[in-house]
């Protein structure tokens, strides 16, 4: 049973990959610092794979206390690194902060898994790094242009350390994974995206306004060149997120990296506008959305969406879950978790 190191594995993405994780029996540890998770999220997973994971509360801004997180799980075979802020308002308001905690964090996990040994690494990059895209569909060829905000930069400033390291220490297997729109919960209800304050992101923001937490969801903009005018995107099911960062892992401990550092795209390859998910969402959970049209939310793109074709011919992923599934598991979870 190998040991898996989770940084920020109490987060939305952390958490439901935790638990794909020890669903095909990895042990896992999870270092955490509940700056935008809650403690209880250990819970959860217990409650829904019977084991509680390993844990360290450690803010990954600090480097020494890093060291010695690490040096306490040294034989664990990979990291995977989730732990980053990642509100994009939040992040052109305070960019330092940002910068500091993204960047600081990740280079101080690079340099305690180097000290210890360990030679695996799974990075949560972005489709954020394609900026405005010029053609679509997205590959991991696609040019990487300045994302808008200052979170969006973390993760490309975040890709290009990791092309510089693994450059230079030829020993190391490293992988990043630029996720498009991951929605949607665990299928059990008890974990799902917790957003703190307002959110920012469509999804939570759905969920709140059919829960009664907000007046209307505003739809940002219906003049786009899409087929009904509202934005595109690339909704992906967190569960299937999680997977795929299980194949990515895989792929990584039997070394079939054809170079030590390697980039995915994960999304589903399909595009859904606005107005189809706010359809979906009603359709799937029998209810009707309060919302209406504003305009456009500043450096949103028009449209965006995976090639899917790499993943799925290295990794032997593909997303299976539709977006009936992302948005009636959203909602399970908003309900549970109101209760
Ligand atoms: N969106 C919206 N109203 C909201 C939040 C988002 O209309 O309250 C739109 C947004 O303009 C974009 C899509 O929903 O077209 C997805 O936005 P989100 O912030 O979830 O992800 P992004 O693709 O911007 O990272």
């Amino acid at each position: 049973m190998s040991k898996i190191i989770v940084t920020g594995g109490c987060g939305y993405i952390g958490s439901h990959t935790v638990i794909a994780l020890i669903d095909q029996g990895y042990k896992v540890v999870v270092f955490d610092d509940f700056s935008n998770a809650s403690e209880d999220t250990l819970d959860r997973i217990a409650k829904i794979t019977g084991i509680r994971p390993l844990f360290t509360r450690v803010d990954l801004k600090e480097k020494i206390k890093v060291l010695e997180a690490f040096n306490e799980h040294k034989e664990a075979k990979a990291v995977i690194h989730f732990a980053a802020y990642k509100a994009v308002k939040e992040s052109i308001n305070n960019p330092l902060d940002y910068y500091e905690n993204n960047l600081f964090s990740l280079i101080n996990v690079l340099n305690a898994q180097q000290a210890v040994g360990i030679n695996n690494f799974i990075f949560s990059s972005s489709a954020t790094v394609y900026g405005m895209p010029e053609s679509f569909p997205m590959t991991e060829n696609s040019p990487v242009k300045r994302p808008f905000s200052p979170y969006g930069n973390t993760k490309k400033i975040a890709e290009e350390i990791l092309e510089d390291y693994t450059n230079a220490n030829t020993k190391l297997s490293f992988i990043s994974l630029r996720y498009f729109n991951p929605i949607g919960a665990h299928d059990s209800g008890h974990i799902g995206e917790l957003p703190s304050g307002i959110p920012n992101n469509l999804m939570p923001y759905i969920t709140q306004t059919a829960a009664g937490l907000r007046d209307k969801l505003w739809v940002f903009g219906d003049d786009y060149p899409t087929k009904d005018g509202t934005a595109v995107r690339d909704y992906i099911h967190v569960v299937d997120l999680a997977e795929a960062h299980l194949a990515a892992l895989q792929y990584l401990m039997k070394n079939q990296q054809k170079a030590n550092y390697e980039i995915y795209n994960l999304g589903t390859g399909q595009g859904y506008s606005v107005l189809e998910v706010i359809k979906s969402f009603e359709l799937a959970n029998n209810l009707r959305l309060n919302y209406e049209i504003t305009s456009r939310r500043e450096g949103d793109v028009a449209v965006m969406y995976a090639s899917t074709d790499l993943a799925k011919q290295v990794l032997g992923w593909s997303a299976k879950r539709d977006l009936k599934s992302m948005v009636a598991s959203a909602w399970k979870w908003e309900q549970n978790f109101r209760k």
